[in-house]
């Protein structure tokens, strides 16, 4: 006998990782034709298993598998489609399949489940593409910002609305919508860290999503001078100004885990490459990004009044000019002690261990306009946003049945909307 969720894990990855643009790894763009493609491949498998499907206007796919109370909020299940340039085959996709193995899982049993099961694909989860968080859920839950529909794709440079109207969505219908009444939301996801594998445990279960305070477009002005002629107090040396701005965050990142607060700073791209620069040159420009993250939104503040002191400081020495540039942000998000309680009672003897999440996801749209939200973390292998991502589809088999035995019998089923 076939495995209803083996199965639809397996056949479903397959036929969503068969449409990318050219390798190594897939690239899936958001709001590309590649992502409207992926799209259909789930739409179809849902309508052959006799799910009602539909879309929004920002194109996100529901799958409706009917419950038993057609009254009570549903539970979406789900994750997004689209990926980083060359990225791996599970972060986002293994959700979207874990989705709809839980629906075949019901269907296959001939019992439906206790309240509706919506098989979510959102749009336009990866923000490499648009500087906007969690685009396309943000926009089904009503509140995406008319200037983040502006926004300028990476590659392209045409707007979130242009690229979105292309593939048939309807932006002005985005922004005067209502969005979708709270209900719950469960993402199925690879962990994009180490800790699972290294602690030889299938999944977890994710207790918040840290928030981000990025600037992606940052540079030092300093200026171009002669390496060996121009002394050092009379230089401004863009690089050496980038040292010590990287040296002092590091002091401050380390001060902050020693009082037990949650942070993660990267300077994700630092470019000093351009053809001004040369051998026998102090340079005078470069260009970088910075990105930090936390589970405080305080916090964020807090190191952003220390990164922007450090900046005076290094200007004042170094004469030079620092000019971070426009600020994106997305609110740390906790999810659902309900949820997790659910789950854990429903795994019996060994529970699954509970940690936050460093990446941000879906989740966290759902768990910031009000819904029940919950996140379960499959381990992963070689990274994440890469190629080289792997996985082991039993574990995340395993964590579908998990999540099916407690949705069946009422461990996990949304809170009965309350009457008005
Ligand atoms: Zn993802």
């Amino acid at each position: 006998m076939t495995d209803p969720v083996r199965d639809t894990l397996e056949r479903l990855l397959a036929r969503i990782n068969a449409i990318s643009a050219p390798g190594p790894g897939f690239t899936r763009p958001s709001y590309s034709p590649l992502e409207s493609a992926a799209h259909g491949v789930v739409a179809e498998a849902a309508g052959r298993l006799g799910l009602d499907v539909g879309r929004d206007a920002a194109l996100n796919l529901f799958a409706r598998l009917k419950g038993r109370d057609r009254d009570a909020p549903a539970l979406h299940v789900g994750s997004h489609l689209d990926t980083v340039p060359a990225g791996g085959a599970f972060d986002g996709a293994a959700g979207v399949a874990a989705a709809m193995a839980l629906a075949a899982l019901f269907v296959e049993s001939g019992e439906p489940p206790p309240v509706d099961l919506v098989v979510t694909a959102t749009r336009a989860e990866e923000s490499v593409w648009f500087p906007v968080s969690y685009a396309g859920a943000r926009a089904g839950l009503g509140r995406l910002r008319p200037d983040e529909l502006a926004a300028p794709r990476a590659d392209s440079g045409r707007s979130l609305a242009d690229h979105l109207r292309e593939e048939g969505g309807d932006p002005e219908a985005v922004l005067a919508g209502s969005g979708l009444p709270p209900a719950t939301f469960l993402e199925f996801h690879i962990e994009q860290g180490p800790v699972l594998a290294a602690a030889g445990e299938a999944f977890a279960l994710v207790t918040g999503v840290r928030g981000g305070l990025r600037y992606r477009a940052a540079r030092i002005d300093g200026v171009w001078a002669h390496s060996g002629g121009a002394p050092r107090h009379l230089r401004a040396d863009a690089v050496f100004a980038l040292a010590d701005l990287v040296t002092a965050l590091d002091r401050h990142w380390g001060r902050v885990l020693d009082e037990g607060g949650d942070l993660a700073v990267t300077v994700g791209r630092v470019d000093a490459a351009s053809p001004d620069h040369a051998f026998a040159k102090v340079p005078g420009r470069l260009d970088f990004c910075l990105d930090l993250r936390s589970d405080d939104a305080a916090l964020l503040d807090a190191f952003d009044g220390v990164l922007r002191r450090e900046i005076g400081a290094i200007e004042a020495a170094r004469g030079v000019r620092v000019i971070l540039g426009p600020a994106s942000r997305s609110e740390p998000a906790p999810l659902s002690p309900a949820l997790i309680d659910g789950l854990i009672r429903a795994a019996g003897g060994m529970p699954p261990r509970r940690m936050l999440s460093g990446g941000g996801h879906d989740a966290a749209a759902f768990a910031a306009a009000g819904w029940q939200a919950g996140m379960v973390f499959l381990r992963n292998w070689n990274g994440s946003h890469t190629p080289d991502e792997a996985m082991d589809l039993d574990d995340l088999a395993e964590a579908v049945r998990l999540v099916h035995a407690a949705f069946r019998d009422g461990q996990i089923a949304a809170p009965r909307a309350r009457p008005i």
